[in-house]
């Protein structure tokens, strides 16, 4: 066993599988409550699991990923031995990590006509997610179609998983086939731009380190449309304004690329990662207590009468700082997301 690898035990074997099945059923649960009970289930999903969702990718993506509900749907075939494990090619890899990226810019801006105010249509949207989750899991080796494929939250994991506070042994695999290469999970401070090679994998890396600011940036400045009044205008503004976005931050990151030496490339890369993820919590926690760029847009509880008036200045300065620090200035060497597991190979 490598220095690296860490085992689980039987104890914590039984302990993550308890815990994955009761996220699982959470997971369900909230599909249920978005398709019978849309209020519950958009206040759950959308204003309490997905804005802790950046953070944890940012403290400990490992735990993420071993107990994402979609990833363990992906597994059901590997763990039920009827997935036919075929090995995705180089070619394929590449392929599959720019439809994650284009799945990601595609999804997220139909938030504000869709998804953010139609729980049944988000519940939808969630299965065919599983449906996908399931198929790729089918056919394809591990978590190589799925979770290290076109999961559209994936290619969010690389570049706020950059240098994870916690990590916790691999809990899906119990030996590792090489599913894919590298391994996301075990590669040491592992970034969007880990793959240097080809060009078809180097890009969609790219553009998300650099656009991703911009983007995250551009979707605040636009409000959810209780309904689509002139269809295409509203679904014009809800991409334009997150794809402006990217594309002036991707032009930034590409000009300082250019301009700085290589080897204070691994900093800027954090650096676009910290940006994306402060200007996130900068936007959705104060929105998430009322004091939103508009109002009741992502509102979890109304606060505006009770809190004091400095406190979205103060959470937006706390969780910039945090963000800043813990991407950028707290540097980790070795940082991995997950222990890996001892090869199947091995003995
Ligand atoms: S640990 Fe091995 S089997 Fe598991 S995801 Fe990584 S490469 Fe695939």
């Amino acid at each position: 066993m490598n220095k690296e690898e860490r085992l689980l035990t039987p104890k914590q074997r039984v302990g993550w599988r308890i815990l994955q099945a009761v996220v699982w059923l959470v997971g369900v649960a909230i599909v249920g409550a978005l398709l019978w009970k849309p209020k519950i289930g958009i206040d759950a999903f959308w204003n309490v699991l997905i804005p802790v969702a950046p953070a944890l990718l940012v403290l400990a993506p490992g735990i993420w990923r071993n107990i994402c509900p979609l990833g363990m749907t992906s597994l059901i075939p590997r763990r039920f031995g009827f997935s036919k494990g075929r090995k995705l090619s180089v070619a394929t890899q590449a392929v599959f990590a720019t439809t994650g990226v284009l799945l990601l810019l595609l999804i997220v801006p139909l938030r504000h006509v869709i998804f953010d105010l139609n729980g049944p249509a988000t519940a939808k949207l969630l299965l065919s997610m599983a449906g996908i989750a399931f198929l790729m899991g089918v056919f394809f080796e591990g978590k190589s179609g799925w979770c290290s494929g076109i999961c559209p939250v994936h290619p969010v994991e690389k570049l706020y998983g950059q240098a994870p506070l916690f990590s916790p042994p691999n809990a899906q695999c119990d030996r590792c086939t090489k599913c894919v290469q590298p391994c996301p999970e075990s590669i040491p401070n592992g970034h969007p731009l880990s793959v240097e090679i080809p060009l078809s994998r180097v890009f969609p890396g790219m553009l998300l380190v650099g656009g991703f600011p911009g983007f995250v940036y551009g979707w605040f400045q636009v409000q959810d449309q209780a309904k689509l009044r002139d269809g295409l205008g509203q679904l014009a503004e809800a991409y334009s304004w997150p794809l402006g976005g990217l594309l002036v931050t991707f032009l930034l990151f590409v000009i300082l690329q250019k301009v700085l030496p290589r080897k204070d490339h691994p900093f800027l890369i954090r650096l676009f990662g910290a940006a994306a993820v402060s200007c996130y919590y900068w936007f959705r926690l104060p929105a998430l207590f009322g004091y939103g760029p508009f109002p009741g847009d992502g509102m979890l509880v109304d606060m505006t009468a009770t809190l004091p008036g400095w406190f979205p200045i103060a959470c937006q300065l706390i969780t910039t700082t945090a963000f800043l620090y813990l991407l950028v200035f707290r540097h980790k060497p070795q940082a991995i997301w997950t222990h890996p597991p001892a090869f199947a190979t091995d003995p």
